[in-house]
């Protein structure tokens, strides 16, 4: 086990390289063995793997990684880090670093230059300024991975997992379940980071899945339902897909999709499963 995830070590080597963590870049650090440990045991890390890590610090839960995987892509924004993270994890011929904001990398061109062919998981503790857009260009992008495994914050790991009827249900949770099996591993309390932030965290696996859509049903128009049904949680859902000017229904049109389903007019979002959504964009593509 390497010494990076020992507080006062980690200090040291940041101390020494006159580094100081940015709010703006979301660094804080995990620093906890037991944490990291779990971590790469739930994204399950073989020596036959490639992992990308998000925003890897000081290289904390890189090291685990690099231990375990053949090959790891590391992608960090703060220029300042790389310097560390050369020094750090110098020890490894299994590595590469990126230099460069995840946001405006193309993940499959490098994949496919990285990879080797191999089983690509992706790993991080994220930045939480940052999560939902990460996660929607991941997943969204159809980027070829296995799994994910990132630490978020506990309420958006929450999101994630929430079932229909639940108060935390809604757009993110319907568009993590559309492409993955999420699965909450654990929580983890602010006190194990440095800095500690102000909220506690919780680390989630999302490991890919396939969903079928009819033909006459494009992602677009599903998750554009999706969120035109969230924008207004507490009223009918004929309300948010009528404001939804792209759409393009008026309220009879809308209120017939949903009747011609057999379900109340007056019937909620967060009462809706994802098959459910599914069929009423079915409805809506024919009603349009
Ligand atoms: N992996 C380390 C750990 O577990 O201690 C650091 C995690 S820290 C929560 C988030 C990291 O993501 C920081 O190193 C930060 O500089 C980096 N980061 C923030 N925004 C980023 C972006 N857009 N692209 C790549 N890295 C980013």
């Amino acid at each position: 086990m390497g010494k990076l995830s020992n507080p006062k070590f980690a200090k040291e080597i940041m101390n020494e390289a006159g580094f100081r963590t940015q709010k703006k870049y979301g660094q804080n650090f995990l620093m906890d063995e037991g944490v990291l440990i779990d971590i790469v045991e739930a994204a399950d890390i073989t020596e036959d793997d490639f992992v990308i890590e998000i925003g890897p610090g000081i290289g904390t839960l890189s090291e685990v990684i690099l231990e375990r995987a053949y090959k790891a892509l590391l992608i960090e924004i703060d220029d300042k880090l790389i310097p560390i993270l050369n020094k750090t994890l110098g020890g490894f011929d299994n590595v590469k670093i990126v230099n460069t904001d995840i946001m405006k990398i193309d993940l499959d061109k490098l994949i496919e230059e990285e990879s080797e062919g191999r089983k690509v998981k992706i790993v991080a503790n994220l930045p939480y300024y940052i999560t939902t857009p990460i996660l929607m260009k991941i997943l969204r992008g159809h980027v070829s991975y296995e799994s994910i495994t990132v630490m978020v914050q506990k309420e958006v790991a929450e999101r994630m997992e929430a079932k229909p009827g639940s108060k935390d249900y809604g757009a993110l949770s319907l568009a993590v379940q559309f492409y993955t099996e999420p699965e909450i591993i654990e929580k983890v309390p602010a006190g194990k980071f440095f800095p500690p932030p102000k909220v506690d965290s919780a680390v989630i696996t999302l490991r890919k899945k396939e969903t079928e859509l009819p033909d006459s049903v494009s992602e677009e128009l599903l998750f554009s339902i999706i969120r035109s049904s969230f924008e207004q949680r507490r009223k009918a859902l004929y309300n948010g897909l009528v404001n939804h000017k792209e759409l393009g229904l008026n309220k009879e049109k809308a209120k017939k999709a949903i009747t011609e389903l057999g379900w109340p007019e007056t019937i909620r979002g967060e009462k809706l499963t994802l098959k459910d959504f599914i069929k009423l964009s079915e409805q809506i593509a024919i009603t349009k």
